[in-house]
Protein backbone atom coordinates (compact mmCIF):
# COMPACT_ATOMS: atom_id res chain seq x y z
CA UNK A 1 0.00 0.00 0.00
CA UNK A 2 1.60 3.50 -0.70
CA UNK A 3 0.01 7.02 0.36
CA UNK A 4 0.62 9.93 -1.68
CA UNK A 5 3.01 12.48 -0.39
CA UNK A 6 1.14 15.48 0.89
CA UNK A 7 1.80 18.33 -1.99
CA UNK A 8 5.81 19.49 -1.70
CA UNK A 9 7.04 22.58 -2.99
CA UNK A 10 8.83 21.42 -6.61
CA UNK A 11 5.51 19.09 -7.91
CA UNK A 12 4.19 21.91 -10.06
CA UNK A 13 5.32 21.97 -13.66
CA UNK A 14 8.80 20.25 -12.54
CA UNK A 15 9.85 17.66 -15.12
CA UNK A 16 12.44 15.46 -14.01
CA UNK A 17 15.98 15.63 -15.34
CA UNK A 18 17.20 12.05 -16.04
CA UNK A 19 20.80 13.15 -15.52
CA UNK A 20 20.78 14.34 -12.28
CA UNK A 21 18.74 10.83 -11.41
CA UNK A 22 15.90 12.73 -10.44
CA UNK A 23 14.00 9.94 -9.21
CA UNK A 24 11.16 11.35 -6.49
CA UNK A 25 9.48 9.49 -3.64
CA UNK A 26 6.04 9.83 -3.93
CA UNK A 27 4.60 8.03 -1.38
CA UNK A 28 4.53 9.31 2.41
CA UNK A 29 5.16 6.34 4.30
CA UNK A 30 8.53 5.44 2.80
CA UNK A 31 9.76 9.08 2.81
CA UNK A 32 8.79 9.44 6.96
CA UNK A 33 10.38 5.80 7.46
CA UNK A 34 13.77 7.19 5.46
CA UNK A 35 13.59 10.25 7.33
CA UNK A 36 12.87 9.07 10.75
CA UNK A 37 15.57 6.39 10.70
CA UNK A 38 17.87 9.36 11.02
CA UNK A 39 16.69 10.21 14.62
CA UNK A 40 17.27 13.75 14.03
CA UNK A 41 15.63 16.33 16.36
CA UNK A 42 16.29 19.33 18.25
CA UNK A 43 19.95 20.70 18.61
CA UNK A 44 21.20 17.96 15.58
CA UNK A 45 22.78 19.41 12.89
CA UNK A 46 21.49 17.70 9.58
CA UNK A 47 22.52 17.83 5.97
CA UNK A 48 20.23 16.67 3.45
CA UNK A 49 22.14 15.94 -0.03
CA UNK A 50 19.91 16.47 -2.80
CA UNK A 51 16.55 17.46 -1.25
CA UNK A 52 14.73 17.76 -4.66
CA UNK A 53 10.88 18.24 -3.91
CA UNK A 54 11.53 18.11 -0.32
CA UNK A 55 10.08 14.49 0.09
CA UNK A 56 12.58 13.81 3.38
CA UNK A 57 12.63 18.11 4.19
CA UNK A 58 9.34 18.38 5.55
CA UNK A 59 9.49 15.80 7.89
CA UNK A 60 13.27 16.24 8.48
CA UNK A 61 11.97 20.31 9.57
CA UNK A 62 9.23 19.21 12.00
CA UNK A 63 11.86 17.31 14.11
CA UNK A 64 12.96 20.54 15.08
CA UNK A 65 16.62 20.02 13.73
CA UNK A 66 19.11 22.89 12.22
CA UNK A 67 18.84 21.56 8.71
CA UNK A 68 21.28 22.56 5.50
CA UNK A 69 20.71 21.29 1.94
CA UNK A 70 23.33 20.75 -0.75
CA UNK A 71 20.95 20.92 -4.18
CA UNK A 72 22.45 21.03 -7.81
CA UNK A 73 18.78 21.93 -9.23
CA UNK A 74 18.88 25.50 -8.81
CA UNK A 75 15.17 25.46 -9.76
CA UNK A 76 14.60 23.10 -6.84
CA UNK A 77 16.58 24.89 -4.91
CA UNK A 78 14.80 28.35 -5.08
CA UNK A 79 11.25 26.74 -4.50
CA UNK A 80 12.26 24.87 -1.72
CA UNK A 81 13.93 27.89 -0.15
CA UNK A 82 10.57 29.99 -0.93
CA UNK A 83 8.49 27.12 0.95
CA UNK A 84 10.64 26.70 3.61
CA UNK A 85 12.61 29.77 4.69
CA UNK A 86 14.13 28.54 7.40
CA UNK A 87 16.36 25.64 5.31
CA UNK A 88 19.59 26.27 4.28
CA UNK A 89 19.73 25.46 0.71
CA UNK A 90 23.29 25.68 -1.32
CA UNK A 91 23.15 24.90 -4.73
CA UNK A 92 25.79 22.81 -5.42
CA UNK A 93 27.22 19.60 -7.01
CA UNK A 94 27.64 17.14 -3.78
CA UNK A 95 30.33 15.56 -5.60
CA UNK A 96 32.92 18.52 -5.14
CA UNK A 97 31.76 19.54 -1.40
CA UNK A 98 34.82 19.86 0.87
CA UNK A 99 33.43 17.55 3.54
CA UNK A 100 36.20 18.68 5.92
CA UNK A 101 34.52 21.66 6.67
CA UNK A 102 31.99 19.37 8.70
CA UNK A 103 33.46 19.97 12.12
CA UNK A 104 31.67 18.00 15.03
CA UNK A 105 29.04 15.83 15.14
CA UNK A 106 26.42 15.73 12.00
CA UNK A 107 23.63 13.90 10.84
CA UNK A 108 23.40 13.54 6.70
CA UNK A 109 20.82 11.95 4.66
CA UNK A 110 20.01 11.65 1.33
CA UNK A 111 17.91 9.54 -1.50
CA UNK A 112 20.80 9.65 -3.29
CA UNK A 113 21.35 10.16 -7.49
CA UNK A 114 22.05 6.19 -8.15
CA UNK A 115 24.48 7.90 -10.49
CA UNK A 116 26.80 9.50 -7.78
CA UNK A 117 25.87 7.66 -4.87
CA UNK A 118 29.08 5.45 -4.59
CA UNK A 119 31.88 8.63 -4.87
CA UNK A 120 29.48 10.95 -2.61
CA UNK A 121 29.71 8.28 0.17
CA UNK A 122 33.25 7.32 -0.54
CA UNK A 123 34.71 10.65 0.14
CA UNK A 124 31.92 11.31 3.16
CA UNK A 125 33.09 8.46 4.75
CA UNK A 126 36.96 9.28 5.15
CA UNK A 127 36.16 13.02 5.72
CA UNK A 128 33.61 13.46 8.06
CA UNK A 129 34.67 11.73 11.04
CA UNK A 130 31.93 12.88 13.25
CA UNK A 131 29.19 11.10 11.55
CA UNK A 132 26.92 10.71 14.07
CA UNK A 133 23.93 9.05 11.82
CA UNK A 134 24.22 9.38 8.07
CA UNK A 135 21.03 7.64 6.38
CA UNK A 136 21.42 6.99 2.61
CA UNK A 137 19.37 5.50 0.17
CA UNK A 138 21.17 3.74 -2.83
CA UNK A 139 20.69 1.63 -5.74
CA UNK A 140 20.66 -2.06 -3.78
CA UNK A 141 23.29 -3.41 -5.42
CA UNK A 142 25.50 -0.40 -3.84
CA UNK A 143 23.94 -0.90 -0.56
CA UNK A 144 24.97 -4.84 -0.65
CA UNK A 145 28.48 -3.64 -1.95
CA UNK A 146 28.95 -0.76 1.35
CA UNK A 147 28.20 -3.67 3.77
CA UNK A 148 29.47 -6.85 2.04
CA UNK A 149 31.53 -8.69 4.19
CA UNK A 150 35.51 -10.36 3.57
CA UNK A 151 34.78 -13.33 0.98
CA UNK A 152 31.53 -12.09 -0.58
CA UNK A 153 30.90 -11.46 -4.28
CA UNK A 154 29.83 -7.82 -3.42
CA UNK A 155 32.79 -7.19 -1.05
CA UNK A 156 35.10 -4.56 -3.16
CA UNK A 157 37.08 -1.17 -2.95
CA UNK A 158 34.02 0.49 -1.84
CA UNK A 159 33.34 -2.02 1.30
CA UNK A 160 37.42 -1.75 2.35
CA UNK A 161 37.19 2.07 1.98
CA UNK A 162 33.88 2.68 3.68
CA UNK A 163 33.97 0.21 6.31
CA UNK A 164 37.61 1.22 7.03
CA UNK A 165 36.08 4.71 8.29
CA UNK A 166 32.36 4.01 9.53
CA UNK A 167 30.09 1.08 10.64
CA UNK A 168 27.62 0.25 7.89
CA UNK A 169 24.15 -1.60 8.75
CA UNK A 170 21.68 -2.12 5.87
CA UNK A 171 18.07 -1.28 6.98
CA UNK A 172 15.12 -1.71 4.68
CA UNK A 173 14.63 -2.10 0.98
CA UNK A 174 12.18 -0.09 -1.33
CA UNK A 175 10.95 -0.95 -4.51
CA UNK A 176 10.62 1.11 -7.77
CA UNK A 177 6.94 1.47 -7.48
CA UNK A 178 7.38 4.53 -4.76
CA UNK A 179 9.09 7.15 -7.14
CA UNK A 180 8.46 9.22 -9.70
CA UNK A 181 9.90 8.62 -12.81
CA UNK A 182 10.11 4.83 -11.99
CA UNK A 183 13.52 3.70 -11.75
CA UNK A 184 14.67 0.38 -13.46
CA UNK A 185 16.11 -0.99 -9.92
CA UNK A 186 15.67 -2.11 -6.44
CA UNK A 187 17.01 0.67 -3.70
CA UNK A 188 18.31 -0.08 -0.21
CA UNK A 189 18.43 2.22 2.57
CA UNK A 190 21.68 2.25 4.81
CA UNK A 191 23.05 3.29 8.53
CA UNK A 192 26.55 4.93 8.45
CA UNK A 193 28.39 5.98 11.52
CA UNK A 194 31.80 6.88 12.03
CA UNK A 195 33.83 4.46 13.84
CA UNK A 196 35.20 5.47 16.97
CA UNK A 197 38.90 7.32 16.33
CA UNK A 198 41.00 4.32 18.00
CA UNK A 199 39.12 2.07 14.97
CA UNK A 200 39.14 4.71 12.28
CA UNK A 201 41.66 4.86 9.55
CA UNK A 202 43.32 8.35 9.55
CA UNK A 203 46.09 8.51 6.90
CA UNK A 204 44.28 7.32 4.27
CA UNK A 205 46.36 7.81 1.58
CA UNK A 206 48.37 4.17 1.19
CA UNK A 207 45.18 2.55 1.22
CA UNK A 208 43.52 5.08 -1.53
CA UNK A 209 47.47 3.34 -3.32
CA UNK A 210 46.64 -0.36 -3.02
CA UNK A 211 42.67 -0.82 -3.28
CA UNK A 212 42.82 -0.08 -7.24
CA UNK A 213 45.72 -1.88 -7.72
CA UNK A 214 44.14 -4.90 -6.06
CA UNK A 215 40.45 -4.48 -7.30
CA UNK A 216 41.08 -3.81 -10.74
CA UNK A 217 42.66 -7.39 -10.95
CA UNK A 218 40.27 -9.55 -7.90
CA UNK A 219 40.07 -12.58 -9.50
CA UNK A 220 44.24 -12.82 -9.08
CA UNK A 221 46.27 -13.92 -6.28
CA UNK A 222 47.99 -11.74 -4.30
CA UNK A 223 51.18 -13.10 -4.95
CA UNK A 224 50.74 -11.62 -8.59
CA UNK A 225 49.15 -8.14 -8.41
CA UNK A 226 51.93 -7.27 -5.98
CA UNK A 227 55.19 -8.98 -7.33
CA UNK A 228 56.69 -6.05 -8.47
CA UNK A 229 56.45 -4.58 -4.95
CA UNK A 230 57.89 -8.06 -3.16
CA UNK A 231 60.49 -8.44 -0.77
CA UNK A 232 61.48 -10.27 2.55
CA UNK A 233 58.94 -7.95 3.91
CA UNK A 234 56.05 -9.08 2.37
CA UNK A 235 57.08 -12.90 3.31
CA UNK A 236 57.13 -12.16 6.76
CA UNK A 237 53.88 -10.16 6.27
CA UNK A 238 52.19 -13.02 5.21
CA UNK A 239 53.65 -15.62 7.59
CA UNK A 240 52.83 -13.21 10.36
CA UNK A 241 49.23 -12.79 9.21
CA UNK A 242 49.06 -16.61 8.72
CA UNK A 243 47.97 -15.49 5.32
CA UNK A 244 48.71 -17.48 2.24
CA UNK A 245 49.97 -15.46 -0.90
CA UNK A 246 48.14 -17.13 -2.89
CA UNK A 247 44.92 -15.89 -1.33
CA UNK A 248 42.98 -12.93 -3.61
CA UNK A 249 42.30 -9.63 -2.44
CA UNK A 250 38.46 -10.38 -1.93
CA UNK A 251 39.57 -12.26 1.38
CA UNK A 252 41.24 -9.50 3.47
CA UNK A 253 39.09 -7.85 5.88
CA UNK A 254 39.44 -3.99 5.86
CA UNK A 255 42.06 -4.31 8.67
CA UNK A 256 44.56 -6.16 6.94
CA UNK A 257 44.06 -3.98 3.73
CA UNK A 258 44.98 -0.89 6.21
CA UNK A 259 48.27 -2.82 7.20
CA UNK A 260 49.04 -4.13 4.30
CA UNK A 261 48.98 -0.79 2.80
CA UNK A 262 51.01 0.50 5.50
CA UNK A 263 53.86 -1.83 4.77
CA UNK A 264 53.59 -1.06 1.12
CA UNK A 265 53.26 2.49 1.37
CA UNK A 266 54.34 3.54 4.70
CA UNK A 267 52.24 6.96 5.74
CA UNK A 268 55.83 8.76 6.17
CA UNK A 269 56.28 8.66 2.28
CA UNK A 270 52.54 9.31 1.60
CA UNK A 271 52.05 12.76 -0.93
CA UNK A 272 48.86 13.24 1.44
CA UNK A 273 50.08 13.16 5.08
CA UNK A 274 53.68 14.05 4.80
CA UNK A 275 55.78 13.57 8.07
CA UNK A 276 56.74 16.64 9.84
CA UNK A 277 60.32 16.47 8.70
CA UNK A 278 59.65 16.25 4.96
CA UNK A 279 57.02 18.62 4.82
N1 LIG B 1 15.17 13.73 -1.93
C1 LIG B 1 14.27 13.75 -3.06
C2 LIG B 1 13.29 12.61 -2.95
O1 LIG B 1 13.53 11.72 -2.13
O2 LIG B 1 12.29 12.60 -3.66
C3 LIG B 1 15.01 13.69 -4.40
C4 LIG B 1 15.85 12.46 -4.61
S1 LIG B 1 16.47 12.34 -6.26
C5 LIG B 1 16.82 10.60 -6.32
C6 LIG B 1 18.12 13.01 -6.18
C7 LIG B 1 18.23 14.50 -5.94
O3 LIG B 1 19.61 14.85 -5.93
C8 LIG B 1 17.59 15.39 -7.00
O4 LIG B 1 16.91 16.43 -6.39
C9 LIG B 1 18.78 15.93 -7.82
O5 LIG B 1 18.54 17.20 -8.40
C10 LIG B 1 19.84 15.99 -6.75
N2 LIG B 1 21.20 15.85 -7.28
C11 LIG B 1 21.61 15.13 -8.35
N3 LIG B 1 22.94 15.17 -8.49
C12 LIG B 1 23.39 15.92 -7.46
C13 LIG B 1 24.70 16.34 -7.05
N4 LIG B 1 25.80 15.94 -7.71
N5 LIG B 1 24.81 17.15 -5.97
C14 LIG B 1 23.70 17.54 -5.28
N6 LIG B 1 22.44 17.17 -5.62
C15 LIG B 1 22.30 16.37 -6.69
Amino acid sequence: MTSALSRTPGQAAHRPKRSLGQNFLQDQGTAWKIADALEASSGHRVLEIGPGRGALTGRLLESGCDLYALEKDGVLAGKLKKHWPRLSVVVTDALRFNWTKLHGPWRIIGNLPYNVASPIIWDLAADVPHLERGIFMVQKEVAQRLAAAPGSRSYGALSVWVQSHAQVRGLFTVGPQVFHPRPKVDSAVICLTSLAPEERLHHSGPLRRLLPLCFQQRRKQLKTILRPLWGDHLDQWFQDQDLRPESRPEELSPRRFQLLANLLFPPHQDPENPSPATS
